[in-house]
């Protein structure tokens, strides 16, 4: 019933993969759930919804869901799956948090896990779904966790009502003891099906010494040495973040120039043609959009406040010094530029725009190497063929969270043993490779041996409020597949009881902690409306109070400038060029006085950092939010359409939930008044409540490390205000953050003053 073209099945018979088609099909027709493991690239993504389509599981009323933790996947595949297949992409679609091109016809959906958990909590059956694929369940992602243990329930529910439904689990690893070892989670243990991979052998080569300070010179050198010395055969770099990605790009492009016709394809042409991209976007929208803002599709909403895209999202604001030397001219003159061997550079990243992306799936041109240095989506999910040499820098962005204090800081730390032998396999997919470890042996020796689970690394406050809007009271006892620790448990049960989103839980004596959390408390009315904002529940409070003195419009602004996060540009990057750099002083400059006007004069510079983001909000959309206002005032043209489509959406929910207050997106909001900024900063504190800082007093000033700190009840150590804020130069006696971040610093983020009589 598919009608491929014949590349394209040449191409399939390749694939590990579809020799199992048989045994696959089979466990899938004898078994609620199956688990399936193979070798990344084995075809596991773009194929085995093909056989479930083939074998008539989406030729009725339900259809095909398969779930990605990240979304570039899920953008990819559905394309490829619908090119194999010969359909549209209206049938063959994808969902992620903000966009997506599902058709009523749509009969493969490929989404991220987000979308999946909110589909759950519109209906709980997901009786849309013949069959849904967990995809990379190697990667623990918090989403995919929570999603096989309601799915681990949900499939028997089904077949019991006589629904049919399946689960198939994939996974890059071995490694899958968590779900199939786990009586919990299924009761008799579900067959696991293994697909061997062709793979050819890799010599790994170890570094004799480890750098621990220019890694990135080192992968750029390594890379040089390759093309230089090796055969052909395309290279493939991984890197931590897109910062790195770029300046190492930048460096090889410089060595190495490579040019096709007269363009250059360097960092400027590519650079133009985003923004062309998007400008061409924008006017096409722009035409379809009559006077006010686009109505947003209720039914088009995804997502949990979804961290997606973050390492490399926030990958700048962290690198300030450590990427610096990367621009340096002098750090070059020892690879004198040689255009007699040609190297097509291409950077791979999360937010990288899909027509980026795409470029690597294409053969090189004609006689230049392919180099692609990427972050660690090149990891499991994405198969870049061709790749003979595999440069791993050893390390991995990743965001850690204090558990206790709620700090958070991106940190570059080591990856793990399996992450790292992943990488190696990616050198050996079309013949034998090279993997070169810029890390000695004995460093690798040290690695952990798997990467945890996310979810025991993060506050689960977000998670836990969802699941007792899905009536699942005892948290503790859900069959996850890694359980978060008991401590982030109770943690998140304080601070929702806190917000009042739970019942308060019994006073019966004194009751310790951990019991507590096994009493387990009752979500409350208010926690069912803040459970239907798709933010996190700090926010969604602030939205639940917003309705007084008609500060809902404000409240909604501010909530989904905060949700997006990092709205300004990162204009402290290092520069290619002295043009570039002192065009970006000029732009820090604009930025500043905008900050300065954004931050308003008065009672409404007590709001701080959210006035700021409530004035640059407000001002784009007076501008119509186009790519030129936020490229000339240091706006994030990305972030501030997100915060749009938030805005919208936010809206809707807020009507679907007080219908009373018929509250609407304007885009020519008028700046609060004085009595509305002091109501805001009070719907502020009452979400952000447990965030207070007071600035030490005189007496406490006995370390100069104290100057202009301020104590937290959590922290033993100082915070800051950081220079950027628009409350630097008050310094307030109380103020509320959003979050701290550690940097040079212990920094506060999105401040806000409080008046010293509404502290507690
Ligand atoms: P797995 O999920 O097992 O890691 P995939 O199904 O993702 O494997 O990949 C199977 C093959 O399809 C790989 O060889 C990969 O290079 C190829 N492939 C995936 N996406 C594309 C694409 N967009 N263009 C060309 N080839 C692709
Ligand atoms: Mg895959």
């Amino acid at each position: 019933s598919v009608d491929r073209l014949p590349e394209i099945q040449e191409a399939r018979l390749r694939l590990p993969v579809l020799a199992e088609e048989q045994v696959i099909m089979e466990a899938v027709r004898e078994n609620h759930f199956v688990v399936l493991c193979g070798e990344t690239g084995s075809g596991k993504t773009t194929q085995v919804p093909q056989f479930l389509y083939e074998a008539g599981y989406a030729s009725g009323t339900g259809i095909i869901g398969v779930t990605e933790p990240r979304r570039v996947a899920a953008v990819s595949m559905s394309h490829r799956v619908a090119k194999e297949m010969n359909l549209s992409t209206g049938v063959v679609s994808y969902q992620i948090r903000y966009e997506g091109n599902v058709t009523s016809d749509t009969k493969i959906k490929f989404m991220t896990d987000g979308v999946l958990l909110k589909e759950i909590q519109k209906d709980f059956l997901l009786q849309r779904y013949s069959v849904i694929i967990i995809d990379e369940a190697h990667e623990r992602s918090v989403y995919t966790d929570i999603l096989i243990g309601l799915l681990s329930r949900i499939v028997p529910l089904r077949n019991k009502k006589g629904l049919p439904m399946k689960l198939i689990v994939m996974s890059a690893t071995l490694r899958v003891e968590d779900f199939t070892e786990n009586r919990k989670l299924f009761p008799t243990p579900p067959p696991v099906i293994k697909v061997e991979a062709r793979q050819f052998p890799v010599s790994v080569h170890f570094n004799k010494r480890t750098p621990l300070e220019d890694y990135t010179g080192e992968v750029f050198r390594k890379t040089c040495k390759i093309h230089r010395m090796l055969p052909p055969g395309g290279i493939l770099v991984f890197l931590t973040g897109q910062a790195e990605v770029h300046s190492v790009c930048r460096r090889l492009r410089r060595a190495f120039p490579f040019r096709r016709g007269n363009t250059a394809t360097g960092e400027g042409e590519e650079a133009a043609t985003d923004s062309s991209d998007e400008m061409k976007k924008f006017k096409k929208a722009k035409h379809k959009r009559t006077v006010s803002l686009p109505r947003i599709d209720l039914d088009n909403y995804s997502a949990l406040p979804v961290d997606e895209g973050d390492e490399d999202r926030l990958a700048g604001i962290d690198d300030e010094g450590s990427d610096l030397e990367l621009g340096d001219d002098a750090a070059d003159t020892e690879e004198k530029a040689d255009p007699s061997l040609p190297l097509y550079v291409l950077p791979l990243y999360s937010l990288l725009a899909p027509e980026q992306q795409a470029k690597v799936f294409r053969p090189p041109p004609h006689g230049a190497r392919l180099c692609v240095v990427a972050t660690n989506v090149a990891e499991t999910s994405l198969t870049i063929p061709g790749i003979k040499y595999v440069v791993d820098c050893g390390r991995v962005k990743k965001r850690f969270y204090d558990r206790v204090t709620g700090v958070s800081s991106f940190k570059v730390s080591w990856t793990a043993q399996a992450s790292a032998n992943q990488r190696a396999g990616r050198a050996g997919r079309t013949e034998p490779g090279h993997c070169y470890r810029l890390y000695s042996s004995a460093v690798f020796g040290d690695f952990s041996l798997f990467s945890e689970a996310e979810i025991t690394r993060r506050p689960v406050e977000d998670l836990v409020l969802q699941m007792k809007d899905l009536n699942i009271d005892k948290v503790v006892n859900f069959p996850f597949p890694t359980t978060p620790s008991a401590e982030a448990l109770v943690a998140a049960e304080q601070l929702l009881v806190s917000l009042g989103a739970l019942e308060e839980p019994p006073r019966t004596g004194r009751v310790k902690e951990m019991e507590r959390a096994r009493l387990s408390c009752p979500i409350s009315p208010l926690g069912r409306a803040m459970a239907s904002f798709p933010v996190s529940p700090r926010y969604a409070k602030m939205l639940a109070l917003g309705k007084q003195q008609d500060c809902l419009p404000y409240v909604i602004a501010v909530v989904a400038a905060m949700t997006v996060r990092e709205i300004f540009e990162d204009l402290d990057r290092p520069a290619g060029s002295e043009d570039e750099s002192s065009k970006l002083a000029q732009r820090r400059a604009r930025l500043a006085q905008m900050r300065r006007l954004w931050a308003g004069q008065g009672a409404s510079l007590l709001l701080g950092d959210l006035m700021v983001l409530l004035g640059a909000v407000g001002a784009c959309e007076f501008a119509g939010c186009t790519f030129k206002f936020c490229e000339e005032n240091g706006l994030r043209y990305k972030a501030m359409l997100e915060i749009r489509r938030l805005r919208g959406q936010l809206t809707n929910a807020v009507n679907s939930v007080c219908p009373e207050v018929g509250v609407f997106v304007d885009c020519k909001m008028a700046p609060p008044t004085e009595s509305q900024v002091a109501c805001l900063r009070q719907i502020v504190l009452a979400g952000l409540g447990d965030h207070l800082a007071r600035r030490v007093q005189q007496e406490e000033l006995l370390d100069p490390k104290w100057r202009n700190a301020y104590k937290t009840p959590l922290l033993d150590e100082p915070v800051y205000i950081h220079p950027s804020s628009a409350l630097f130069k008050t310094l307030p006696q109380f103020v509320v953050y959003q979050e701290v971040l550690e940097t040079t610093k212990m920094y506060m983020r999105g401040v806000s003053a409080v008046e010293p009589e509404w502290v507690p």
